[in-house]
C-alpha cells in the first residue's frame, strides 16, 4: 500500500456536473464575451511570448492592478485565478488543525481549500430575514485566525453590510479575506478601501467574471505590504502564463469601459430577469451579482430537464437557510429568454 495523505482519503475531486449546453448560464462568467484588447495581444505578441518564462512574480501584472486599484505596487499579489490567491491565503496565514470561518452559504471552494490545507472549516449561517448580513458574533466567536466573507456572495447575491464588514475587521483577532469576485456588479459595495487601511484585509478580485478572461485564469489580492508578502510566499513563482499576464495587464489599461457597459447590461438584464421568474411563481433572492439564485423544490430534477432543453444553470440542494434552488448567470437578453422559455415548461 502507497502511504497516500490521511487527510485526503475522504476529500471528494471538486467537479460540478458540467453537461455542454447551447445556454450556459452556470458558472457566472461574462457571456458577451472577452474584452478587446485581448484579439490584438494575442495576435500581436502571443507567438513571440511563448518560449519565455513570464516574471516570476507577475511584475507587469502587479503595475497594472496597482494603477487600476489606485494602491502601490508592494500591496498588490496575483494569482492563477483569484482561487490561487484564496488558498495560498489560507496556507499563508494558518497552520494545520486551524480554524477558518466563514458565512454559509458561502463559495463551495472554501471549505475544500481548508481541507485540502488540512485546516478546519466551520461555516456560520448567515442571518435568518430578508438581508442575509454577516452574523458577526458567530463568525468571531469561532475564534478563527482567518474569516473569509464574500461579497456580493455566491451563490447567493447578497451583499455584506459595510456596518457589520467594518465590525468583523475590526474585532478579528487575525486576516478577514474579503472575496471581491463580483464587485464589479454592485452599487457601492466595493471594500477596496479597507484592504488600503486596515493591517488584517486582503481583498480579492478576478479578471474571470466582468473582465471576461476566465479561460486565463488571473485573479489578484490587495492588502497591506506585510500581508501580501506572507501571500506570496505561499504563492511562489510563475503563476501565470506570459500570454494570460499580458492579456490581463492590456484589459485592465484599455478595457475598463467595456467591461463597465457588459457588467451595466448584465445588471440591467439580472433585473429583467427577475420580473420573469417572478411572472413564473418564483422569488430570487436580491442580488447585487450578476446572477441570481432562486429557491426552487427538487432543484436538481428542474436542473437536468433544463439540461435536457440546452440550458444549463447551477444546482444547488439543501442551502442552509434557502432549500434547493438554481443559480443563474446573466448577460444578454437573448440567453435568459431561452433560460425563462425552458424553466416555463420544465416547471
Ligand atoms: N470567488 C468566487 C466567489 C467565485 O464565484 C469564483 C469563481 N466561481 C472565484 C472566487 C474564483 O474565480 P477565479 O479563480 O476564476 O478567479
Amino acid at each position: 500500500m502507497i502511504p497516500f495523505r490521511d487527510t485526503y482519503r475522504d476529500i471528494p475531486l471538486y467537479s460540478p456536473a458540467k453537461k455542454p449546453c447551447r445556454v450556459d448560464l452556470s458558472d457566472n462568467t461574462n457571456l458577451f464575451g472577452a474584452p478587446p484588447s485581448a484579439d490584438r495581444v494575442l495576435r500581436e505578441e502571443g507567438l513571440l511570448k511563448l518560449s519565455r518564462y513570464p516574471g516570476s512574480y507577475a511584475p507587469d501584472l502587479k503595475r497594472a492592478v496597482a494603477r487600476y486599484a489606485g494602491v502601490a505596487v508592494e500591496n498588490v499579489t496575483t494569482g492563477c485565478g483569484s482561487d490561487d490567491v484564496i488558498d495560498c491565503a489560507l496556507r499563508a496565514f494558518l497552520e494545520p488543525g486551524d480554524v477558518v470561518a466563514f458565512p454559509d452559504p458561502t463559495f463551495v471552494m472554501v471549505p475544500m481549500f481548508a481541507r485540502l490545507s488540512a485546516l478546519k472549516p466551520v461555516p456560520v449561517p448567515l442571518r435568518a430575514g430578508s438581508d442575509l448580513d454577516l452574523d458577526v458574533e458567530g463568525l468571531l466567536a469561532t475564534g478563527a485566525k482567518l474569516i473569509y466573507v464574500c461579497t456580493p456572495n455566491n451563490p447567493t447575491g447578497t451583499v455584506a453590510s459595510r456596518a457589520a464588514l467594518e465590525r468583523l475587521v475590526d474585532q478579528a483577532r487575525g486576516v478577514v479575506l474579503i472575496d471581491q469576485a463580483y464587485v464589479e456588479f454592485t452599487r457601492g459595495g466595493d471594500f477596496l478601501d479597507l484592504a488600503r487601511t486596515r493591517p488584517n484585509v486582503l481583498v480579492t478580485r478576478t479578471m474571470s467574471k466582468a473582465f471576461g478572461l476566465a479561460g486565463l485564469r488571473v485573479g489578484w489580492g490587495v492588502g497591506a505590504p506585510s500581508l501580501v508578502a506572507e501571500v506570496e510566499k505561499a504563492r511562489g513563482p510563475y503563476k501565470h502564463t506570459t500570454l494570460g499576464e499580458a492579456v490581463a495587464v492590456s484589459a485592465l489599461t484599455e478595457d475598463v469601459p467595456w467591461m463597465e457597459a457588459c457588467a451595466a447590461e448584465a445588471v440591467e438584464n439580472r433585473e429583467r430577469l427577475r420580473g420573469g421568474l417572478r411572472a413564473l411563481g418564483l422569488e430570487p433572492l436580491p442580488s447585487e451579482g450578476n446572477f441570481l439564485l432562486v429557491p426552487v423544490p427538487e432543484a436538481r430534477r428542474v436542473g437536468e430537464a433544463l439540461r435536457e432543453r440546452n440550458v444549463n444553470v447551477r444546482v444547488f440542494e439543501g442551502l442552509t437557510g434557502v432549500g434547493d434552488a438554481l443559480r443563474i448567470g446573466c448577460g444578454p437578453w437573448p440567453l435568459m429568454s431561452s433560460a425563462l422559455k425552458a424553466l416555463k415548461e420544465v416547471l
